[in-house]
């Protein structure tokens, strides 16, 4: 193994992973180093709580990657080498205090069935807003899906203004302004139809307050509407096994257990990186894939302007993550249909949201959690052993540091104390929605958000999203203005990851955009 490169990168998240391939395939050699003994990052599978039950750690919804320009390009290799999807015809739902539920599944009918049951006038706005999703999606994806540059920018609203005329534009300019509320508001009369489409935004850090986050719950439900989601068969970490399994295959380099301490300079520019264990490694280009924070303490700062907005990167709330092994899938009380859902959301209203976000915000543990329930094992039965079933609950919103507890009850300010009994206050709610859950636990694991940055520093906070997706910190600002292309001040170091335009996600978009401007297309 020769220790020079054409580049080396740090940390074998989805991104770096992307990135690697397509240099790759574009003739560079490639060495990636990740200081965990697994690569994948915020994509790994393992069994957590019991032997046979496999848990997705964190991401377990793959539907980004599987619709990503990126794996559109490889995915012949990536299957060849084992990438593997389960398809949900059954993506999203939203089990209510009051008994109520919905639940959006790929056949319209059945949707708006469900809506229907809630507001009829709904029902029919669901059916108009879906019919004009084909004209939409194309502006939408392909603004998330392009290099951000004001260029770039510049061309989609032409683009939008030929299609679609001034007002045409003006209205989309005000609906990407908007926030979850303003929209769901303006756009449903159904508390309940209005609560599960925003539950959409909590995945991310858009609270229904939110400027600028009405975007995702209306992709995420259109989206969920004509595709469905896509869950990794076995497991999420299939997709991170197969690009391994590629580089290797190439003669690549991908090596598991070894932390990048430091980031190479010389002569005003990247020339490589020192590992932990002493070893230099020499490389034409650097690309770190970690947090805007670890990128000076890899580099000792870089310079006066950009380090300053390095430092004032701006996360968000954390996630505490519940892993479940259960004899049997919960009992939903508003319906048994909700069973078949990937996703259960217990997000009981736009207030309620607004509430507890703004609560962790400010440092407290909500007094009523946020919780996503997934049921992975509902379409893929391979992820336990037979009859039993594996529970994803992702609790948002978590402070990484404890100031208090909106619930005036848990007076621990360690997550070590506080993940216990926080955790239970998630688990009670999972219980009113789904009397008998918690006698069919066989067995459990808490992972709060300590725990998540721990194991993957790039989660500051527990901070799932590696960075606020909030309108000062997207689009051309992410993570800075001026680097959105995951450029620095210094030659041949690249930064990428969820911190770099688009964002968050298995999508891989910031690896591959900054893979594909390295290697000339
Ligand atoms: C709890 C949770 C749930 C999520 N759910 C979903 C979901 O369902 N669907 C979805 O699309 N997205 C989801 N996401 C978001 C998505 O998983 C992430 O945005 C994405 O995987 C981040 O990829 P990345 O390339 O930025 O790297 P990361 O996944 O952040 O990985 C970075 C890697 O770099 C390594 N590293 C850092 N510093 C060093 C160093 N100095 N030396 C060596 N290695 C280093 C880390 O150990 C880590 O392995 C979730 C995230 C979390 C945390």
């Amino acid at each position: 193994m020769s220790d020079s490169y054409d580049a080396v990168l740090i940390g074998a998240g989805v991104n770096t992973l992307a990135a690697a391939l397509h240099l790759a395939a574009r003739g560079r050699r490639v060495a990636v180093f990740e200081r965990a003994q697994v690569a994948g990052g915020a994509v790994k599978t393992g069994e957590y709580t019991l032997p046979g039950f496999r848990h997705d750690w964190a991401a377990m919804n793959l539907s980004l990657f599987a619709a990503s320009g990126f794996f559109k390009q490889y995915a012949e290799e990536l299957t060849r080498h084992g990438a593997a999807f389960v398809p949900v015809s059954r993506p999203f739902s939203s089990s209510f205090p009051d008994g109520s539920w919905c639940g959006v599944s790929t056949d319209l009918e059945g949707t708006v069935a469900r809506i229907a049951a809630l507001s009829d006038r709904d029902a029919e706005t669901w059916k108009r807003l879906f019919a004009a999703f084909p004209s939409e999606a194309p502006h939408l994806f392909g603004l998330l899906n392009s290099p951000m540059r004001i260029r770039a920018l510049a061309y989609f609203f032409w683009k939008t203004w030929r299609a679609k005329g001034t007002a045409g534009t003006a209205d989309l300019g005000r609906f990407l302004l908007s926030s979850p509320r303003r929209w769901l508001g303006e756009t449903f009369e159904s508390a309940q139809v209005q609560a599960m489409l925003a539950a959409w935004g909590m995945h991310l850090d858009f609270a229904p307050d939110i400027a600028g986050g009405a975007l995702f719950p209306y992709l995420e439900g259109m989206a969920g509407q004509a595709y469905g989601m896509v869950i990794g068969a076995g497991g999420a970490d299939t997709i991170v096994k197969a690009l391994v399994a590629a580089l290797t295959a190439r003669g690549q380099v991908v090596e598991t257990g070894v932390s990048v301490d430091r980031i190479l300079i010389a002569g005003g520019r990247a020339t490589g990186v020192r590992l932990a264990d002493g070893r230099s490694i020499q490389a034409g280009q650097v690309i770190a894939g970690v947090a805007p924070s670890a990128l000076l303490r890899l580099t000792g700062g870089l310079a006066a302007g950009f380090d300053a907005r390095m430092r004032a990167f701006d996360h968000a709330p954390g996630t505490l993550m519940i892993h479940l092994a259960l004899s049997g899938l919960p009992d939903w009380s508003a319906s048994p249909e909700l069973k078949t859902f990937a996703y259960v959301h217990l997000a009981p209203s736009l207030d309620q949201m607004a509430r507890t976000y703004a609560q962790a915000r400010a440092g407290l543990l909500p007094d009523t959690p946020i919780v996503v329930v997934g049921q992975p094992t509902s379409v893929d039965p391979s992820r336990a052993p037979q009859g039993k079933h594996t529970l994803w609950l992702q609790v948002r919103m978590a402070p990484g540091t404890i100031l208090g507890d909106a619930g005036g009850q848990i007076t621990a300010d360690s997550w070590e104390q506080a993940a216990e009994p926080f955790a239970q206050r998630a688990l009670d709610i999972l219980e009113a929605h789904a009397p008998g859950t918690m006698a069919k636990i066989l067995g459990r694991r808490i992972v709060p958000p300590t725990e998540l940055e721990a194991d993957n520093p790039n989660l500051v906070g527990g901070d799932q999203i590696c960075g606020s997706h909030h309108l000062a910190q997207n689009f051309l600002f992410r993570p800075a203005p001026g680097h959105a292309d995951g450029s620095t001040p210094i030659p041949n170091l690249h930064l990428t990851g969820a911190a770099v335009w688009p964002g968050a996600g298995t999508g891989a978009g910031a690896g591959f955009l900054l893979a594909r401007r390295l290697a000339g297309n």
